[in-house]
C-alpha cells in the first residue's frame, strides 16, 4: 500500500468559521472518490476528555462506539462520513500530558529533562501518525482545534512542521480557513485579516499550501489573486467558503471550488474516479423541497446553546429528510415549565422530545413535560434522561407511587424507580466513568422499536450511571409502561414503550450519535412520521 497522506487543518481570524465542516466535507469528496479517509480532532485544552465539560463550555460531549467522551466535531465527521470514529480521534493536551507524564513515573525518560520539545511534540506526533498506521486508511486529514497564535495550540503546530519536514510534500498538506469580513460602511471584502493569520503561521515555520476562506460574499477573482500573492499560495489554491443554508451543502460548494481535485494534485494521488455523491445529493433536493412540516418541541435545560444538543438537531434534520418533512425545533427550557403553564408552553407541537441532562436542575419541568405528551397523546420520544423521567412520571401519576424519582435528584424517595446501577456505586472519580459506548439491547417484536429498527437485536451507545429499577419491573409492565428492550448481559433496561399511547418511546441509549446522512437514525424516522400523521 502507497504511504498514508496526511492532510492538516489550521484555523486563523477567529474560532468557530467551521473547521470541523471544512474537514469532513473534504473528506466526504475524498471518501466519494473512492479513498479511505479519516479525520481526528486534537483539542488544546488541558481536559483528558470534554466529558466534565459543562455542555454551556464546549457544546455537547459526543459518544462514540468504544466509549470515548469526545468532542462534537467527530459527530460531523460521523455524521458526513458514515463511518465510526473511536477514542484515537480525539485527543487533547490533557491526554497527551497524562500519557508522557505517567511514562516520565515509569522511568522511560530516565536521566533526561522532559520538555514540550521533544517529548511533548513527539506524542503529539505519535498520536496523529496512530491513526495513519494499520493499514485502514489513504488518507488522515487532523484538525487542529484553536486558533493559530494561541498559546495553547503553539506544541501543535509546532508538530504539524515537524511532519511537513519529515514526510515532505507529496505526503503532508496544511489547510489552512480564515475570515474574509465585508465591511458594509466601505462595501468591501477585507483580506488583510487573512494575511495576517498566515504570517503567524509563517513565523511558526509553517508555509500553508491550500488556503479556504470564509466568507459571506462571493470573492472576486482579483482578491482571491491577491490573497495567492501575498500569502505565498497558488492562485487555484485559494478557495472560498461561501455561507450556505445547511452545513450539508458545503461539500458541494468545495466541490465547485475543486478544492478535493487541489489537494489530491498536491498529494499526488489519482483524481481518475469521478465522485459518487447520488445519494448525498438526493438528501440534499429531499432537504430542501419538503412536502410536510412540523413543529416539535426539544425540552432540555441547555437550549440557550443550541450546540449543546447538536447531535439531536441534526438528527431531526436526517429524519425529516427522509420523511420529505421540514423540522421545525423549538428549543423550550424546562426550568419554565410548571403545572400551571404546560398547556400554554407545549401548545401546538406535534412532537416532544425530552432531552439527556445530568442533576436536579430543571428536571420537573421534563416530568411535567411527559405527562403533557402522555396525556394529550403526542408523539414522545425521551433520551436518556429523558427516558428516567418518563419512568418517573409513570409511577408518580399513574401507578401512585407517591414521590417517585431518581435516586441522582432524591436518594431518600420510597420509590426510587431509577437508582444508580450496582457497578456505579463504588466509583468515585467523575471522568470517563459512566457507562459509556455500544451496548446491545435485545427488542421484543411487539414494540414500536422494532417497527423502526426491523430487528431484534442492536447496538447503541450509551452515557449515564442510573438505570430503570428491576424491582419495580412488574408494576410498569402490569399497569401498561412496557420494558420492550434489555441488555441480554446485564438485565438493564434499554428502551421502554406505552403500547396504549400512539407513539410514546423513551430510550436509555442516546440514537441522536448514530444518526448519518446516509443512515438516518430508525427511532427518528419514525418519531417524525407519527409527528407528521
Ligand atoms: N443523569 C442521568 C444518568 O446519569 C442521565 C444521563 C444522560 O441523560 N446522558 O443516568
Amino acid at each position: 500500500m502507497a504511504d498514508v497522506k496526511y492532510v492538516f487543518v489550521t484555523g486563523g481570524v477567529a474560532s468557530s468559521l467551521g473547521k470541523g465542516i471544512i474537514s469532513a466535507s473534504l473528506a466526504k469528496l475524498l471518501q466519494a472518490r473512492g479513498y479511505s479517509v479519516t479525520i481526528q480532532k486534537l483539542d488544546p485544552y488541558i481536559n483528558v476528555d470534554p466529558g466534565t465539560l459543562n455542555p454551556y463550555e464546549h457544546g455537547e460531549c459526543y459518544v462514540t462506539l468504544d466509549g470515548a467522551e469526545t468532542d462534537l466535531d467527530l459527530g460531523h465527521y460521523e455524521r458526513f462520513l458514515n463511518a465510526p470514529t473511536s477514542q484515537a480521534n480525539n485527543v487533547t493536551t490533557g491526554r497527551i500530558y497524562q500519557t508522557v507524564i505517567n511514562k516520565e513515573r515509569k522511568g522511560d525518560y530516565l536521566g533526561k529533562t522532559v520538555q514540550v520539545i521533544p517529548h511533548i511534540t513527539d506524542e503529539i506526533k505519535r498520536r496523529i501518525k496512530l491513526l495513519g498506521s494499520g493499514n485502514k486508511y489513504d488518507i488522515v486529514i487532523t484538525e487542529i482545534g484553536g486558533t493559530v497564535g494561541d498559546i495553547e495550540s503553539l506544541p501543535y503546530i509546532e508538530s504539524v512542521r515537524q511532519l511537513k519536514w519529515e514526510m515532505g510534500s507529496q505526503n503532508c498538506l496544511v489547510i489552512h480557513l480564515t475570515l474574509v469580513p465585508y465591511l458594509s460602511a466601505s462595501g468591501e471584502l477585507k483580506t488583510k485579516p487573512t494575511q495576517h493569520s498566515v504570517k503567524v503561521l509563517l513565523e511558526n515555520g509553517i508555509q500553508p499550501d491550500v488556503l479556504v476562506l470564509r466568507t459571506e460574499r462571493n470573492l472576486t477573482a482579483d482578491i482571491k489573486r491577491k490573497v495567492a500573492l501575498f500569502c505565498n499560495v497558488e492562485e487555484g489554491a485559494v478557495v472560498q467558503s461561501v455561507d450556505v443554508s445547511t452545513i450539508y451543502e458545503v461539500p458541494l460548494k468545495m466541490l465547485e471550488e475543486k478544492l478535493d481535485l487541489t489537494v489530491i494534485g498536491k498529494l499526488r494521488l489519482s483524481a481518475e474516479t469521478e465522485p459518487q455523491l447520488t445519494a448525498w445529493r438526493e438528501f440534499i433536493s429531499r432537504l430542501k423541497n419538503p412536502k410536510h412540516s412540523v413543529k416539535v418541541g426539544l425540552i432540555g435545560k441547555y437550549v440557550e446553546l443550541p450546540d449543546a444538543y447538536k447531535s439531536i438537531s441534526e438528527s431531526f434534520i436526517h429524519s425529516g429528510a427522509m420523511n420529505e418533512c421540514q423540522v421545525n425545533v423549538e428549543y423550550i427550557h424546562s426550568e419554565d415549565i410548571t403545572e400551571e403553564n404546560v398547556d400554554e408552553k407545549l401548545k401546538g407541537l406535534k412532537g416532544i422530545l425530552v432531552a439527556p441532562g445530568f442533576g436536579s436542575r430543571g428536571i420537573e419541568g421534563k416530568i411535567i413535560t411527559v405527562r403533557y405528551a402522555r396525556e394529550n397523546n403526542i408523539p414522545f420520544l425521551g433520551i436518556c434522561l429523558g427516558m428516567q423521567c418518563a419512568v418517573v412520571e409513570f409511577a408518580r401519576n399513574v401507578l401512585h407511587f407517591e414521590g417517585a424519582h431518581s435516586t441522582e435528584i432524591n436518594h431518600k424517595t420510597r420509590y426510587p424507580v431509577i437508582d444508580l446501577m450496582e457497578e456505579q456505586k463504588s466509583v468515585i472519580d467523575k471522568g470517563g466513568t459512566m457507562r459509556l459506548g455500544g451496548y446491545k439491547c435485545i427488542i421484543s417484536k411487539d414494540s414500536l422499536a422494532y417497527e423502526a429498527y426491523g430487528k431484534t437485536e442492536i447496538i447503541e451507545r450509551h452515557r449515564h450511571r442510573y438505570e430503570f429499577n428491576d424491582r419495580f419491573y412488574d408494576d410498569f409492565k402490569n399497569n401498561g409502561m412496557i420494558p420492550v428492550g434489555v441488555n441480554p448481559e446485564s438485565n438493564l433496561v434499554e428502551i421502554v414503550e406505552i403500547p396504549s399511547h400512539k407513539w410514546f418511546v423513551g430510550v436509555q441509549f442516546h440514537p441522536e450519535y448514530s444518526s448519518t446522512v446516509i443512515n438516518p437514525h430508525p427511532l427518528f424516522v419514525n418519531f417524525i412520521r407519527a409527528c407528521i400523521d
